[in-house]
């Protein structure tokens, strides 16, 4: 179906979802969503291991929970959130009565990436629907087998005027952004944010920007470097490095370098064993030109006198990159300037904390920073003194899957939120009513009177 013709089938119904998509047939639906990817785990899971070689454990972690959880959570709470509010007037609007009645933005658009590309194109549409809209689904061409499953199993279980998939690459993407979507909820890199974000100004539609970057960690003095490792390891190595908010690089001072690189190798001889390769628990990358970039990346590092720690064996037909750990790096490379996306973890010696947290603000503002300390003074510190998408204290990814805690980035990381209440807000108008009931306004009204002139002052 062509971009404008999915748009239309969907924006005809607006009116009528307004009346007629009340909480309860909302929940209906997501429970058959919920139902559909319950019936379909094994499909999903063979979809992801041909895209990502996805671990099964690690399918159903982060990509099959979070969508089931955010189902749940969503039919919990759904009454009291598109429950219409009452606010108290003011003192010049005594006499009225005002409301806010959440309300849905109409048809919206959804943009996935390929890196979680089941939970990041399902999740938004959860939110999506739990607001009331009717929304288009535009997956990762990257990711087609995961692509092609989405399509199947919305169209098996959700009525076709309320969600559509729409399969195809940026030609399909740049069609669907030329539609006057009600709200548009994008999830990928920065470029391609802001190709969204002016087309969104075309129409004026409000967009959901989930983007990413350069999310670094810092280990403070007296950190428990053994817990750290283990963090950072999951955190970076999981989904071979292709997470959004993945470590990407690591600070620790001078001192604890030594213990923090032995307790990282430790960590991957833990979780992937001496060969990672045959590891059943060790993810592929997407593609040949992500795989060409990682390596650039690394060799080019490694040219520069970076000093490798662990793994650094690729293998372009597979698709591998061993978890790899470097120190030492040269000043200027592409490893310390571009968001790494993949299974390089540098880790820099530092003397002092606050010419990394300069170097921290100097940069763009990433989607998580991650801290791991003991004092309390240097966790307060940080956090007044940084600004990012998310803080992890003592923990990596896990702020991802706790859904009273809003997900999302700030500047170059991202626009707005996700999950839970603040996805239910990104697909909401909240319309103020106001209903004047016995407010005298008239000293507002010409011909102004000594009184009029009072309140004028107030
Ligand atoms: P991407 O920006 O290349 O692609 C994302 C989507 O946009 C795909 O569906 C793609 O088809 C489409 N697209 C690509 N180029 C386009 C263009 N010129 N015009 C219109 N549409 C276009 O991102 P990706 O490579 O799929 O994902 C990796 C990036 O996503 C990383 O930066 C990562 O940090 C970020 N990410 C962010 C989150 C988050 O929640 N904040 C989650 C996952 C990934």
């Amino acid at each position: 179906m062509s971009a404008a013709a999915a748009y239309a089938r969907l924006a005809a119904g607006d009116a009528a979802r307004r009346r007629e998509f009340d909480v309860a047939r909302r929940r209906a639906v997501l429970a058959r969503l919920a139902e559909e990817i319950r019936a379909r785990e094994g499909e999903i899971m063979a979809a992801l291991a041909a895209d990502l070689a996805k671990p099964e454990v690690e399918v159903r972690i982060s990509e099959i929970i979070p969508v089931l959880s955010e189902i749940r959570h969503s039919a919990r709470h759904l009454k009291r959130w598109a429950r219409p509010r009452r606010v108290w007037p003011t003192l010049a609007m005594l006499g009225t009565r005002g409301t806010i009645r959440p309300e849905p933005k109409g048809t919206v658009l959804i943009i996935a990436p390929w890196n979680y590309p089941f939970c990041l194109a399902l999740g938004p549409l959860v939110s999506a629907i739990a607001a009331g809209n009717a929304a288009v689904i535009k997956p990762s061409e990257l990711a087609p087998a995961t692509s092609a499953l989405i399509a199947s199993l919305v169209a098996a279980a959700l009525p076709e005027d309320l969600v559509t998939v729409v399969e195809g690459g940026v030609e399909t993407s740049t069609e669907l952004l030329a539609q006057p979507f009600d709200h548009i909820f994008f999830t990928g890199s920065p470029a391609v944010g802001r190709v969204v974000m002016a087309a969104a100004a075309k129409t004026l539609a409000s967009v959901t920007l989930e983007l990413g970057g350069k999310s670094p960690v810092i280990l403070g003095d007296g950190a428990d470097v053994q817990k750290a490792a283990r963090m950072l390891a999951w955190g970076k190595f999981q989904n071979a490095g292709q997470t959004c908010i993945a470590p990407d690089h690591v600070y620790v001072p001078r001192a604890m370098e030594p213990a923090l690189t032995a307790a990282l190798r430790a960590e991957i001889a833990r979780m992937y064993g001496g060969a990672p390769k045959e590891s059943p628990s060790y993810a592929r990358l997407i593609g040949a030109r992500h795989f060409a970039r990682l390596k650039g990346m690394l060799d080019e590092a490694l040219a520069g006198g970076a000093t490798l720690i662990a793994g650094g064996a690729a293998e372009e037909g597979a698709r591998y990159l061993a978890p790899t750990v470097l120190t030492s790096l040269p000043g200027e490379t592409a490893l310390m300037r571009e968001e790494i996306f993949g299974p390089v973890l540098p880790v820099i010696a530092y003397d002092d904390l606050e010419a990394v947290l300069r170097g921290i603000e100097a940069g763009e503002k990433p989607l998580a920073l991650y801290l791991f300390a003991r004092d309390r003074a240097l966790i307060a510190r940080v956090t007044a003194s940084t600004t990012s998408g998310a803080l992890g204290v003592n923990v990596t990814l896990a702020h991802f899957l706790h859904l009273n805690l809003p997900f999302g980035g700030i500047g170059n990381s991202g626009l707005g939120a996700a999950h839970g209440r603040w996805g239910f807000a990104a697909f909401s108008h909240e319309k103020p009513i106001l209903e004047n009931r016995f407010a005298v306004l008239d000293p507002l009204m010409p011909p102004y009177t000594k009184l009029s002139a009072r309140i004028a002052r107030m």
